[in-house]
């Protein structure tokens, strides 16, 4: 039997992992379908699979439809977000249409908030993690800790590039749940609150497997990386031991590092990690329930340039309490830590975070949720401050600096696809420009 795992067609590229459902921004860089590679690798057992990931390998919504035609899939797997929901539900409508037999699981944060909603006898939106019904229909049961390595060989690898290196790269996911509880994000609610991760061999199984497919760029995905600290020194140790030779990245809290960790996972191949700081305002912080103290921000940050390893900083404009004078104040403090890379986005009330609340109940699309529109605080005019914190941080001299430091710590032969990717971020910050 045939079963398909599916992201539809979009009219822009997006990425759709669990919390991360947003356009690509300043770097034109798509995530590899991570869940949708791990549901194949489940099923795969029982069925024959075929994975589509539309947006990647730019099939258009009348060739999918052919192919759904021609194979007749009796399970289909859609991965959908809440911006691409009314496209993505409309296709499955469609489909669904095609062939009355075949039932449809609908999955992602979006799904699971609204899955009591219906569009269909065969259409089911999950409530469940997408990998446990893909257990059940191969009669097992589920747990985090056991998920076989992704299929990534039923993914058009070369279809995702990291930005500067232009390398395929792809994610291993270690851990799921996060108990922090800020206000923005739905990785609480999609995952729960419960830190689940897997074993240390199954990350060095899982890059082992992907050394085999001539990939050493690795993002290591997960709510908080370094939430376990004697975890991540035993992945990095055993990455040293093996002598596994992999370039990775990763995301952190500005409270979950310090200089002994830094100096490991540089060792162990660390070159970039991701911070949500999204405020220095300590009064905006609390509200958002975020828990970090803003003191500590510039202390992490020096830390991690010291270890070697560049930083990106991430930050949200129009958190509740946020002001015109706050938000120009924020924007020149960034510049100033000595990050090398930032993204700035608007406040946005995605279904399963706290923020939904300022949405609901509005006559408004779905597709109007996303990183670039305001919808929470309309006093501000947060896409006007967007643009110029993305100016302000990458159009001033302190770059000439970062740049150096990047190319020593990625190396001198990406120089070139760095000034290319350099460029197109300039062109796209002043297309966006107000
Ligand atoms: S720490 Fe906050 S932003 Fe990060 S995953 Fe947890 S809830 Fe989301």
């Amino acid at each position: 039997m045939v079963v398909w795992v599916l992201s539809p067609p979009y009219k822009k590229d997006f990425i759709k992992e669990g919390r991360c459902e947003q356009e690509t921004s300043l770097f034109d860089t798509t995530y590899p379908p991570l869940s949708m590679a791990q549901i194949a690798a489940i099923l795969r057992r029982k069925f024959d699979i075929k994975l589509y990931d539309c947006i990647a390998q730019k099939i258009n919504e009348k060739r999918i439809i052919q192919l759904f035609k021609n194979q007749n899939p009796k399970i289909v797997f859609i991965n959908t977000t809440t911006p691409t929901f009314e496209n993505d539900i409309n296709l499955t409508k469609q489909l669904s249409e095609i062939s009355k037999t075949t039932k449809f699981y609908v999955y992602g944060v979006h799904a699971k908030y609204f899955s009591n909603e219906k569009y269909g006898k065969n259409i089911i939106l999950l409530s469940k993690e997408p990998e446990e019904i893909a257990y059940e229909l191969i009669g097992k049961n589920f747990s985090f800790e056991d998920l076989p390595t992704p299929a990534w060989d039923l993914v058009e690898i070369k279809n995702y590039k990291l930005p500067i290196k232009n390398k395929s790269f792809l994610l291993i996911q270690t851990s799921r749940g996060c108990p922090y509880s800020c206000i923005f994000c739905t990785a609480p609610f999609y995952y729960g609150k419960k830190y689940r991760k897997k074993r240390v061999t199954s990350i060095i199984e899982e890059i082992k497997a992907i050394k085999k497919l001539g990939i050493d760029e690795i993002v290591f995905y997960s709510e908080i990386f370094t939430f376990d600290k004697d975890y991540v020194i035993e992945i990095c140790n055993e990455i040293i031991k093996q002598n596994l030779k992999i370039n990775w990245m990763c995301n952190s809290r500005i409270d979950s590092v310090d200089e002994n960790l830094l100096k490991l996972m540089k060792k162990s191949g660390c070159y970039m990690i991701s911070y949500g700081i999204e405020n220095f305002n300590q009064n905006i912080l609390n509200k958002s329930k975020k828990g970090i103290n803003a003191n500590k921000i510039r202390h992490t940050i020096g830390i991690t340039n010291k270890s070697g390893i560049l930083s990106f900083g991430h930050f949200i404009l129009g958190l509740p309490g946020d002001s015109n004078k706050n938000l120009i104040k924020n924007i020149k403090i960034s510049s100033k830590i000595g990050l090398d890379f930032a993204f700035y986005y608007i406040a946005t009330p995605f279904p399963g975070s706290a923020l939904f609340e300022f949405f609901k109940n509005k006559k408004n699309k779905f597709s109007n949720i996303h990183y670039n529109k305001n919808q929470v605080n309309k006093n501000l005019n947060l896409e006007k401050y967007q643009n110029k914190a993305y100016k302000h941080f990458y159009f001033n001299l302190n770059m000439i600096k970062t740049i150096v430091r990047i190319v020593s710590i990625m190396g001198i032969k990406y120089f070139p696809t760095m000034i290319i990717s350099g460029i197109k971020s300039t062109l796209k910050i002043l297309k966006n420009e107000n």
